[in-house]
């Protein structure tokens, strides 16, 4: 049997990260765990439940009556996320909480307690992971890790024309001040910014179709996967 790694996948908001993800994890029989819905859905109890993102008293006592975790959904081919059990897919990517979540992801406690969740997921490897500080802080070890770019007016479109499918009455504009808005948010944060890992390959799909980034992707997996 082949040996088993963990493929850490960073980059900027709508780049394409969950969509490599996914098919990496598809074609070598992986767990896909995208990280970002783990701090929408942290956002979207606090936002449920009122509570003010600098009472860090009621930040950590909230923490304590979240639970997370992922269903695998044969429709999509990728996990659901459940908050307290229900399922909050749809809901963590409304633009509401799209436009909270950086905000309560650079909260200490709340990275801590998504970050030794994701550690935990990741002990048996087999595993791909995206989000923003995945080959920096959550597997530093990680044998192969990305950091998937692209031009930000690519990066807009590709998220308005996917999210106008669910939330009509979403403007192009309103997309592409969101992803303006999280990239600083998410990059210049204190704790654990996103930034690209000193041994992770840079992987730019602005004229890349989706194939063709997986194939790259997955030359580069295979060749760890080998070493
Ligand atoms: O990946 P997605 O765009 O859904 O992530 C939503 C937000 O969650 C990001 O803009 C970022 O603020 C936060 N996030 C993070 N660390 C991760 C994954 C996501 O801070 N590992």
């Amino acid at each position: 049997m082949s040996k088993k790694i963990i493929i850490a996948i960073d980059g900027f908001s709508s780049c394409g990260k969950s969509t490599l993800a996914k098919a990496l994890a598809k074609e070598l029989s992986y767990v896909f765990i995208d990280t970002g819905a783990m701090y929408r859905a942290v956002a979207l109890y606090f936002m449920r439940h009122s509570i003010p993102f600098d009472d860090i008293i009621a930040i950590e006592k909230a923490i304590q009556s979240i639970k997370l975790h992922f269903v695998f959904n044969e429709g999509t081919g990728k996990s659901d996320m459940y908050l307290n059990d229900e399922n909050v897919e749809a809901a963590i990517r409304e633009m509401k909480v799209s436009q909270k979540v950086s905000e309560v992801a650079a909260i200490p406690v709340v990275r801590d307690f998504a970050v030794a969740q994701q550690q935990a997921m990741g002990l048996e490897k087999g595993i791909v992971m995206d989000g923003r500080d995945i080959g920096t802080v959550v597997f530093p070890n990680a044998e192969l890790k990305l950091f998937v770019t692209a031009d930000p007016l690519v990066r807009a479109k590709r998220r308005f024309i996917e999210l106008q499918a669910t939330q009509p009455s979403i403007t192009m504009e309103e997309v592409a001040e969101n992803l303006s808005h999280r990239d600083l948010m998410d990059s210049t944060r204190e704790h654990s910014p996103l930034k690209q890992a000193e041994d992770a390959l840079v992987l730019d799909n602005t004229d890349l179709n989706q194939e063709e980034q997986f194939n790259i992707a997955l030359n580069w997996a295979k060749e760890r996967i080998m070493a």
